[in-house]
């Protein structure tokens, strides 16, 4: 048994703003659109109709649901798809009333189509999305259901749920307290135990070259988000900060100590892109995609030798750290704010950077446990309430807060020997029970909170 999950599934390239209510419905409609066409099915659609359940139906329209599942039902994939794109489409099926379906057959679709259903609960998970496929003469051809579970990961009904990878590993574990022992045992760190995990599914050159592909995205959105200044999209009308932060920081060079305002304005840019639709990578989801690239951009700038080479080596051993961390979290409880409200997102985004920031700074295993965990035991209860349904209130600045948290937590774990009261499972299962207890107007429906407390417009 073991609940890892590999580096490439918890870290993948999307568009914005939402890896459970974009990426993961986009690549459902994806998946419908592929079985249409192995069953033979395809070219006897003439409409196809897609309910969006639960979180899905009550905060779709700030997450840009619909226009996801109309992009993954022409064939895109969200790691390749035109960010525009899924705008256009929902624009054209307004227009013309018509899209392409998998880029090979034209059917009807209009808006009313896509029904948002909020109050349908479905039991195995709360974002839930249901395709069926009629032909021209109103029988149905094909019905599925999926279940968009955070982070981009999708499960189809009917199928066992995808917690860890499907291949034998070196060192397989379920809780923090196996890797604490395998570690212990083989002399491994973290980082290493990850990496071997990682060269039973791909060649190690293949392995290195991910992390650093992983990472030029994630680079790539920090660098865009600081560029890029106006308005975010949706109802509030929100402006963009990083940009401005950026340059007042840029200001002041010299004259006082920035580094953590740095760290704040890498979280809102890459945050700010997510918002905006725009590519970010799953960190573990796109709510929290700033936190974990911004602790790592502001150990390259303040913290780091000056080498590349050490600078690409320690990259390469923070994501896998902060993978052999986030399985622990997707395996153990959730990293869906659907699931268990944003304590699941931007607290285990937090508790991954800080362990991975413990391990190149030098931090012992038993260090990087405890960062970790000191970083989720201050997110423990954090609700998830997006004003309007959007990703961007309170999501932007808490990223920049919770990165601050992970830096502190590393920091706090360095001046100690590993010894601590509270373990990092034990705070995994509280966050998983305290989830559970959490009423859902708490967990990505938009029904309670900041949500309801903050004027719109
Ligand atoms: S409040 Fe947290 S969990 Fe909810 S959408 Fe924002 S970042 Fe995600």
């Amino acid at each position: 048994m073991t609940c890892y999950t590999s580096v490439f599934d918890l870290f993948s390239v999307g568009i914005g703003p939402s890896s459970s209510h974009t990426v993961g419905p986009m690549r459902a409609a994806k998946l419908f659109g592929t079985t249409l066409i192995e069953d033979n099915l395809l070219t006897g659609v003439d409409r196809i109709s897609v309910q969006l359940c639960g979180s899905l139906g009550a905060t779709g329209i700030g997450h840009g649901t619909p226009q996801a599942v109309l992009a993954g039902l022409v064939g895109e994939d969200p790691e390749t798809v035109n960010p525009s794109l899924p705008n256009e489409l929902a624009a054209q099926i307004e227009s013309e009333g018509t899209i392409n379906l998998m880029d090979k057959h034209r059917i009807r679709m209009n808006p009313a189509d896509i029904e948002l259903l909020p109050h349908r609960i479905l039991i195995r998970h709360t974002n839930a999305v249901v395709f069926n496929a009629f032909s021209a003469a109103g029988e149905l051809l094909l019905s599925r259901t999926y279940y968009s579970t955070g982070g981009g990961f999708v499960e189809e009904e009917g199928a066992p749920a995808t917690v860890s990878v499907d291949a034998e590993l070196p060192y397989p574990y379920q809780y923090a307290s196996d890797l604490l022992e395998i570690s212990e045992r083989e002399g491994l760190s973290i980082a290493e135990i990850a990496f071997a995990n990682e060269c039973a599914l791909r060649p190690p050159e293949a392995v290195n070259a991910g992390l650093d592909r992983i990472w030029a995205a994630m680079r790539e959105s920090i660098a865009n988000g600081l560029d890029t200044r106006g308005t975010l999209p949706g109802i509030l009308k929100a402006r963009r900060r990083a940009a401005a932060i950026a340059e007042q920081l840029r200001s002041v060079q010299g004259e006082r100590e920035t580094s953590l305002e740095w760290l704040q304005a890498y979280a809102i840019a890459v945050n700010e892109e997510n918002a905006a639709g725009g590519r970010v990578v799953t960190a573990p989801t796109n709510g929290a995609a700033g936190i974990i690239p911004a602790v790592m951009f502001y150990f390259n700038e303040f913290l780091a030798e000056a080498m590349d080479e050490v600078k690409t080596e320690a990259v390469r051993r923070y994501l896998l750290t902060a993978t052999a961390i986030g399985s622990l979290y997707k395996g153990n409880a959730s990293i869906s704010g659907a699931e268990a409200g944003c304590q699941g997102e931007v607290g285990s985004a937090s508790s991954m950077a800080a362990g991975a920031l413990c391990e190149i700074l030098g931090g012992t295993p038993a260090q990087v446990e405890n960062a970790a965990e000191i970083a989720m035991e201050h997110n423990l209860g954090l609700t998830c309430d997006p004003v309007a349904g959007l990703v961007q209130l309170p999501c932007i600045e808490r990223n920049a807060i919770a990165a601050g948290k992970a830096v502190a937590s590393a920091r706090m774990a360095l001046y100690g020997d590993g010894k601590h009261m509270v373990s990092l499972d034990t705070v995994i299962e509280t966050m998983r029970q305290t989830g559970r207890d959490m009423s859902t107007k708490y967990k990505e429906t938009s029904e309670g909170g900041l949500a309801v407390n903050v004027i719109e417009c």
